[in-house]
């Protein structure tokens, strides 16, 4: 279902330092997401976010807020989006609010990180390149490097195949992009092979960069909605899950120190980097983490 409703506010500040993208506003143009991975983080309480997987709720006016906001702002920091919901989730193919919204931010000359799991963003390559003049960057979100699994995993998000093929695009027209590699799910997508096949895929696909966690959160009903979906992919593995992790938040795959030696080594082979430069006329782009 979706329902539109009028936002107050659009972009709201990042507490300082950021330590993924160097973001200083973020920007939900939407809130809930069409996209249904089943880890997502979005679904637990604090975010308040009730029915996340039956409604989207549209900010209509999202456009206007943006331009008066962005004519108030005294610094030029890096606008994110794409936590919390996928601002190419279907639904922006038809109500084209992230297209507006970089059309503006390109206006304003602003620079821009996004996050998302969809080809959509193709559509907006010419702003992009517009944009990234003062600084864009686009981060796929990839957790698995096989369609199949990425189907059950993120049922209603393109094929991760499509992905990286959007990358390649992307890349091939000078934008600054590459993979968020997180969640690792355990005992499902924390092998060598995954990680190697991913990386390698990356690398072939022009990546800059890639930002892995292996590892994924877990805590009240979005626990309870994983472990629903477990129950119904991968029959037996709730319990597994429930010994190694308790009420853990925080859960990094068992053997996180061995797959982050075979990452480590694979991004050397690459000269891919593990972190983001960031919007910051000082910064070149040659920060490496190893
Ligand atoms: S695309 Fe992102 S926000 Fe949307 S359901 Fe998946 S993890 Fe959650």
């Amino acid at each position: 279902m979706v329902r539109e409703i009028q936002a107050k506010v659009l972009l709201s500040h990042v507490k300082q330092p950021e330590p993924f993208f160097g973001l200083r506003y973020n920007m939900n143009l939407y809130r809930g997401c069409q996209h249904r991975c089943i880890y997502c983080d979005s679904r637990s309480e604090c975010y308040g976010i009730d029915g996340f997987d039956r409604e989207v709720l549209v900010k209509t006016n999202a456009i206007e807020l943006l331009r008066s906001e962005l004519a108030r702002k005294r610094i030029r920091g890096t606008i994110g989006t794409g936590s919390m919901h996928d601002p190419y989730m279907p639904l922006e193919r038809e109500v084209n609010l992230t297209g507006r919204a970089l059309a503006v931010i390109a206006e304003f000359r602003f620079p821009v990180h996004i996050v998302t799991k969809s080809d959509l963003v193709l559509r907006d390559v010419d702003v992009l390149c517009e944009i990234g003049q003062v600084y864009a960057a686009v981060s796929f979100s990839i957790t698995t490097a096989d369609d199949d699994l990425g189907r059950d995993l993120e049922p209603g998000a393109p094929l991760v195949s499509k992905r990286f093929l959007a990358m390649k695009e992307l890349a091939e027209r000078g934008i600054y992009t590459g993979v968020t590699m997180m969640p690792v799910l355990p005992f499902i997508e924390d092998t060598e092979e995954n990680v190697a096949a991913i990386v390698t895929r990356a690398y072939e696909c022009g990546a800059s960069y890639i930002i892995p966690w292996f590892g994924m959160s877990l805590r009240d009903r979005q626990r309870a909605y994983y472990y629903r979906q477990l129950d119904r992919l991968f029959p037996g593995l709730r319990g597994r899950y429930e010994r190694t992790y308790g009420e853990r938040y925080h859960c990094d795959v068992p053997d996180a120190a061995r797959l982050a030696a075979r990452f480590q080594e694979l991004c050397r082979q690459y000269d891919l980097t593990a972190q983001i430069t960031p919007y910051g006329p000082q910064k070149a782009r040659q920060l490496r983490l190893f």
